[in-house]
């Protein structure tokens, strides 16, 4: 996410020193619009707590013209920021968040769609103070005219929606069901390839589809996917539709990401309150993210790592996935690189169902243009296909023998 605000952020770089100025702020019950005499050159905002409060950042604009209060905002502030342009504040007499914002009038009318939230998820949203960012899009429409061609926003899903069960693939009802989670998806796109620019989200979409496809040839399973496309779900969403489906396998499919382009090899990671290393550590905290996006923690609760408490009833399932994790690892190291210490343990939201075996795949590193040119060609994802299909083949072969 950081990533992509950082690409937008740079599109602006360079921005020509223009400055629009405030025409009219108008709240309405559950919408700011803000009208400017010109175009502006981007907008975030983001929320205060402790008198709460909803910031708005405009670049390229100056204060003026009149203001109207209503709905959740009692008071309307402006305020100059120099050379970065102004900063609107808005007075809240109730929680409250920004959940999208579109420009319209080419440029020249913002307008924020506010949502009304509990104590918790404000403070939390206060907390983080990530911001959401708002651009209208430039098309030079001639000799230094300055023209809207089309808007960018940000939207950011509702966390309480109904969950759409995906479609069951294969049909004697007799056969375990295995879920395949593809990481990521929507506005979070995941890790992303620092030499070509590819998403983590799309990744492994393609992979999870490949699994499903080698799954079914073998005819020993049922299959569902958690997303078929490219949509936004959060981490409870997740394991929460695998289990409504009464699921007897969980694989999580996501892709490896550090600073440097040298790391290689798939990994995969089980459930643990601590983590097996460092490193594992890290990369818990990178996935538990998923569900922050824009500063919101769409999860509905915290994703604090160390708040992921594992009660004693789940012992037996991390038993069964870590199992299952050794087993893919013996099948897998003869058709695709892997890590040395390919099974490692971390506090992974994901894998939080308590009666649910589940395993979080990495299948390789994104920031390294080898393994990304492997884990996303034809080959290398039958090679993956290949080595899930084997090891749930024999896992569910072993749980028939143990009945
Ligand atoms: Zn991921």
């Amino acid at each position: 996410m950081s990533l992509l605000l950082a690409l937008l952020a740079c599109w602006f770089a360079g921005t020509p020193g223009w400055a629009a100025r405030v025409e009219h702020v108008e709240v309405k019950r559950d919408r700011i619009v803000v009208r400017f005499d010109e175009i502006v050159a981007d907008a975030s905002a983001f929320v205060l707590a402790g008198p709460n409060r909803i910031a708005l950042d405009v670049g390229g604009a100056r204060p003026g013209g009149r203001t109207e209060t209503g709905g959740a905002v009692s008071a309307v502030h402006q305020a100059s920021r120099g050379a970065q342009g102004m900063r609107l504040m808005f007075d809240l007499s109730r929680p409250t968040v920004v959940t999208q914002g579109r420009f319209g009038d080419g440029g020249r009318e913002l307008t924020l769609e506010l949502r009304s939230v509990d104590d918790d998820r404000f403070a939390q949203a206060a907390a983080v103070r990530q911001r959401t960012s708002f651009l209208p899009s430039l098309g030079l429409g001639g000799k230094g005219v300055r023209k809207a061609r089309y808007e960018v926003s940000m939207p950011i899903p509702r966390a309480s929606r109904k969950l759409a069960l995906p479609r069951v693939y294969g049909d004697d009802d007799s056969r375990p069901l295995v879920v395949i989670d593809a990481g990521h998806g929507g506005v979070d796109p995941g890790a992303i390839s620092p030499t070509d620019n590819r998403r983590e989200k799309d990744v492994t979409l393609r992979i999870a589809k490949s699994i499903r496809d080698e799954l079914l040839r073998s005819g020993r399973v049922r299959v569902a996917l958690t997303r078929e496309d490219d949509r936004f779900l959060v981490l409870r969403e997740r394991y929460g539709i695998a289990r409504k489906l009464k699921a007897s396998l969980f694989i999580s499919i996501h892709c490896d990401s550090v600073g440097s382009g040298t790391a290689t090899g798939a990994s995969v990671y089980t459930l643990s309150e601590v983590a097996s290393d460092k490193e594992s550590a890290r990369l818990a905290a990178r996935e538990n993210k998923a569900d922050i996006i824009s500063g919101v923690d769409l999860g509905g609760t915290t994703t604090d790592i160390s708040s992921i408490l594992i009660d004693l009833t789940q012992r037996e399932t991390m038993n069964s996935s870590a199992s299952f994790a050794r087993l893919l690892g013996r099948e897998a190291r003869p058709l695709m690189p892997l890590k040395p210490n390919f099974h490692r343990m971390a506090s992974l939201m994901v894998l939080k169902a308590p009666d649910m075996p589940s395993i979080l795949f990495e299948t390789g590193y994104i920031s390294n243009p080898q393994d990304v040119a492997f884990i996303d060609s034809s080959e290398g994802r039958g090679r993956i296909a290949e080595s899930v299909r084997r090891a749930v083949d024999i896992h569910f072969a072993r749980r028939l023998a143990a009945n």
